[in-house]
């Protein structure tokens, strides 16, 4: 009898497969990475196991190679169990976040990624008082080596960023691996720049657009222990790192973290639990943590760094509501518009800021009042004048504007509703002709270049107002925008979701934060129905404290995260009845038990997505309840059938 195997593949399976070991292949390791027949085709796994001695009645299929790299570490695979088991979805998709079969070719290219190391002593800055006490706290955890979650909590343009790329230095002297994320694509080429700056050499990126070639020789360096640190988007905490010693999650916060499509899971959650496993040191950076952050703080499980004061004594902007009820109609209100004009006459920039793409969200025919919805989903099309079309922001439907109603058949009856980005660049431009207008959305800027090169032109004043989405909102650092102007303070409330007031507060909050970065002092007008809201006036009295207060206490109240834990269960088929009669089955079969309370089956706020019918069901549980097990017993009583598709969300972000 030979020894057998157990080889987890990258794929969606709940268990690794058993195969036999050939004769030459005496010396395999957990955690090594193998080629495997599977399928009638050769497939890379990692060993899961070692002789298991379970007993097989089918002649076993035979490892084929090892890879000649060395074994994923055991602490890497306990985090990809880890990632699987909590976010409920099958081992195999852990292993798929981490191995591609790309990796893998064994090809020979001639441009090699640079591994040059960091250059320690290239260039330091001289830290404030108020850095270095940061900086020193953060060397005290570094050097420990324990699992320790640190919150770097200060304004915008304080200097978290110099604070951490200190950490990084110190985590660097101790020969140990640095993980960085970033919640976007487009901030990880200015924090390329500033590392250079610091260190003299750049370091490797991790992201979707990376190249397949750059991303095969990263991945394999990761392995090797050859790379010191990587920045990158939430996919690269999923690298095979064998010396963590330091993770940075900045801008903590941010919705972006949380992978939606498919394998659900929040970035920074389960870099925290990396950090734990790795027994390495995380650190959190925001000017507007998280509730669950700020929750972990008061609870003493994180530690908390502040920066109070912006770098070079830059004054914060000051905040205040235009009440568009006491205005005359129009979506520019007076008050805007002259504060736009007195910047413009001072020679400053202004940015105007909408989080609402396109021309209009909504178009309406003046006869018979039919609006225009996509044949897929319950949604409205929104008109955009850029591409000439309306488009549906789902499913990327999109179609010409009608000559005449489908409906009542009239003539040019159609006229749009409300402001996207668009109108309001049209406005600006009629009502400032002589005015150097620039208007920067993901439809104009769909790639890296162009989005660099609009920066450029903010940076050398070869534009005066910049009208923009939330592209615009976070990261960057404009020394002339001195007035920001948002059109609709009042977006983001409407969500309904459990956390549209945070999210509201935290993104103006970082919109205003582009105003006045350096001498000149800033102004932020919130264009706002609502000037009462408690989002409004913590925003305009520069009270973070107090908001984030309010709503904890509400939350408590209604016993809602992070007070509890959400899970979102969603049904979708094409077929209406066969959707709702597997939501009503599944609902007479739901656990009562102490500790979860099961709302629904409901139809999803949107009913019919890409030409799915949708029902929800929303799991409210006490933060101890083993909730993954309870799904596992209950989901376990219906079949499934093929036209119908069940998604569980832990946590989840979006409610829609
Ligand atoms: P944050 O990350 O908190 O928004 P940054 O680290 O980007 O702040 O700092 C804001 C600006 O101040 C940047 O231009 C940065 O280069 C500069 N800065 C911060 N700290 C220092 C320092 N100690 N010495 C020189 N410049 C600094
Ligand atoms: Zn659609």
């Amino acid at each position: 009898m030979s020894l057998t195997v157990d080889v987890l593949l990258p794929i969606a399976v709940k268990t690794p497969f058993t195969y036999s070991l050939p004769a030459e292949l005496v010396e395999v390791t957990v955690g090594d990475i193998v080629c495997v027949p599977f399928r009638k085709q050769e497939q890379w796994g990692i060993v899961w196991q070692i002789g298991n001695n379970a007993p097989y009645t089918r002649e076993l299929k035979s490892i084929i190679k090892k890879a000649s790299l060395p074994p994923l570490s055991e602490k890497f695979l306990t985090f990809l169990r880890r990632v699987a088991e909590y976010n409920y979805f099958p081992l195999g998709l852990s292993l798929k976040l981490t191995l591609s079969q790309a990796f893998l070719e064994e090809k020979k290219t001639r441009k090699l990624v640079d591994l040059s190391p960091p250059q320690l002593d290239f260039h330091t800055p001289a830290f404030s008082i108020e850095q270095q006490t940061a900086i020193d706290q953060l060397v005290v955890s570094i050097d420990q080596h324990t699992f320790q979650p640190i919150v770097l909590d200060g304004i915008t343009g304080s200097g978290k960023t110099e604070v951490y790329l200190e950490a990084i230095h110190h985590t660097l002297s101790l020969g140990k691996q640095i993980l960085v994320l970033l919640p976007e694509i487009a901030l990880t080429n200015q924090l390329l720049a500033r590392f250079e700056k610091r260190f003299g050499v750049p370091p490797l990126l991790w992201h979707s657009n990376v190249s397949p070639t750059i991303k095969r020789q990263t991945w394999q360096a990761i392995v090797k222990g050859d790379v010191k640190v990587i920045i990158g988007a939430r996919s690269a905490l999923f690298l095979p790192f064998s010396e963590l010693g330091l993770i940075i999650v900045d801008e903590e916060h941010d919705g972006s973290y949380k992978q939606e499509d498919q394998i659900t899971y929040h970035g920074r959650d389960m870099a925290v639990l990396r950090a734990n496993i790795d027994q390495a040191t995380i650190l959190l950076v925001s000017a507007t943590p998280s509730l669950e952050t700020i929750q972990n703080m008061k609870g003493g499980r994180y530690k908390k760094l502040t920066l109070a004061t912006r770098h070079g004594g830059a004054i914060l902007p000051s905040i205040h509501p235009i009440d568009m009820r006491q205005q005359p109609k129009g979506w520019l209100s007076p008050p805007l518009l002259n504060a736009i004009q007195k910047t413009l006459e001072r020679k400053q920039q202004v940015m105007l800021f909408l989080n609402r793409r396109g021309y209009a969200p909504l178009t309406l025919c003046r006869q018979c009042g039919l609006r225009l919805t996509c044949p897929s989903c319950a949604v409205a099309l929104v008109e955009h004048k850029h591409h000439q079309r309306l488009c549906c922001h789902h499913c990327g439907y999109s179609q010409q504007h009608p000559q005449q109603c489908p409906d009542c058949a009239t003539e040019d009856s159609f006229i749009p509703c409300g402001p996207g980005v668009e109108r309001v660049h049209e406005q600006i431009c009629k009502r400032f002709p002589n005015a150097r207008v620039l208007i920067l959305t993901s439809d104009t800027l769909h790639s890296t270049p162009l989005l660099e090169e609009a920066i450029e032109k903010i940076h050398t004043h070869q534009v005066d107002i910049i009208i923009g989405t939330q592209i615009l909102a976070k990261g960057h650092h404009f020394p002339l925008i001195t007035l920001v102007g948002v059109i609709d303070a009042d977006l983001g409330l409407s969500g309904g979701d459990l956390r549209c007031g945070e999210r509201t507060y935290q993104l103006l909050h970082q919109v205003s934060g582009r105003a006045g970065r350096e001498k000149d002092k800033g102004h932020v007008l919130l264009q706002t129905y609502a000037p009462d809201h408690p989002v409004m006036q913590s925003l305009c009295q520069q009270n973070r404290d107090e908001f984030n207060k309010l709503e904890l206490i509400d939350r408590e109240l209604h016993h809602m995260p992070p007070f509890s834990r959400l899970v979102s269960i969603s049904l979708a088929g094409r077929d209406q009845t066969v959707v709702a009669q597997i939501a009503r089955d599944l609902g007479f079969k739901s656990p009562k038990v102490e500790g979860v309370q099961i709302l629904g089956p409901t139809p999803a706020p949107l009913a019919y997505l890409r030409g799915k019918y949708r029902w929800r069901f929303l799991l409210k549980v006490d933060k101890s309840y083993p909730i993954q097990r309870l799904l596992d017993h209950w989901l376990a009583q219906i079949k499934l059938p093929n036209s119908v598709s069940l998604d569980v969300d832990i946590d989840p972000q979006s409610f829609y």
